[in-house]
């Protein structure tokens, strides 16, 4: 038995009903959500990182996907430690597009070398955010640019962050020819880029930002996106979601169904049904053997 599966016959496992209501039942059928972006390294889980992943596994979330910030030897440390401690935490390396004016070309041999490791399924989280501009515009491109290019090298999924940047993030992936595909995660971007980007083999990834009251144009395009082609994250420990908001300042990755459950109600469909989506979506993007279809033994 593996040690996932020890785990599971000591918890019980959370259910959905009909009404897609989290219950204690061990009758009904059991779904799992998984939280496809999470920033579990950073300082903010210091004092109780294993309770807060605890508590997602207590609440159905079977597998989180934690970026890790090539640029710090912490969140190094702490994304590996995780990822050999908690098998179902996953990863990717990258360097973000706001710490691109650290990059140099020595943080592609180092990318490399952690994509061998078979928790890190991505390369990421990479990009461009000119909302913020923490590093140049320019710095942003060099950086985007060169890890791109080296996630297509190795046929690796991409984890791509784009904010005020949709129409470069195409262009950049067209010139490349990207076809690794991956995920464009905490989209709050026009429909025409989703669009673009669904063509170029990307799923696309909501936050909790879906269920803030302003949010009614991303839920119009969440209702619109083939529900085959959508992932749900957390993006902890920022974008606490409603109704949550405001009473937890720091997210943390159980919350992901608060995103789940407004995803259901635009698709009208249960919460179940999502999270099912949801869960194979990103086994897909990130071709990882769903281990929901493995018989235990
Ligand atoms: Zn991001
Ligand atoms: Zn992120």
């Amino acid at each position: 038995m593996s040690k996932d599966a020890k785990i599971a016959t000591l918890i019980p496992l959370p259910s959905l009903d009909n009404q897609g209501k989290l219950g204690r039942s061990h009758e009904s059928p059991h779904f799992h959500f998984v939280d496809s972006h999470a920033h579990l390294d950073m300082d903010d889980f210091d004092p109780d990182r294993d309770e807060v992943i605890g508590r997602a596994y207590q609440a159905g979330v079977r597998a989180i996907l934690c970026p890790m910030d090539v640029t710090s030897l912490k969140s190094i440390q702490t994304t590996l430690e995780m990822g050999s401690r908690h098998p179902h935490v996953y990863s990717a390396a990258g360097v973000h597009p706001h710490q691109a004016k650290l990059f140099n070309p020595d943080f592609l041999s180092r990318i490399k070398e952690f994509a061998r490791d078979k928790n890190v399924v991505a390369i990421g989280e990479i990009g461009l955010d000119f909302h913020y501009d923490f590093s140049s515009p320019d710095e942003q491109r060099a950086a985007f640019r060169a890890q791109l290019a080296l996630a297509k090298d190795l046929r690796c999924p991409a984890i791509i962050h784009s904010r005020n940047a949709g129409r470069e993030i195409a262009a950049a992936v067209r010139e490349e020819y990207f076809y690794s595909g991956g995920v464009l995660h905490c989209f709050t971007e026009d429909w025409e880029f989703a669009k673009t980007m669904l063509d170029w083999n990307f799923f696309i990834s909501f936050s909790g930002i879906l269920t803030f009251a302003n949010a009614q144009p991303l839920r119009d395009i969440a209702q619109m996106l083939p529900l085959s082609k959508i992932l749900i994250e957390t993006d902890s420990p920022y974008l606490t979601p409603a109704p949550f908001r405001g009473i937890k300042k720091r997210n943390e990755p159980a919350l992901v169904i608060e995103t789940a459950r407004v995803l259901a109600d635009l698709k009208k469909v249960s919460v179940a049904e999502i999270a099912q989506a949801t869960t194979q979506n990103f086994y897909r993007a990130f071709r990882i053997p769903d281990p929901g279809s493995q018989p235990h033994i």
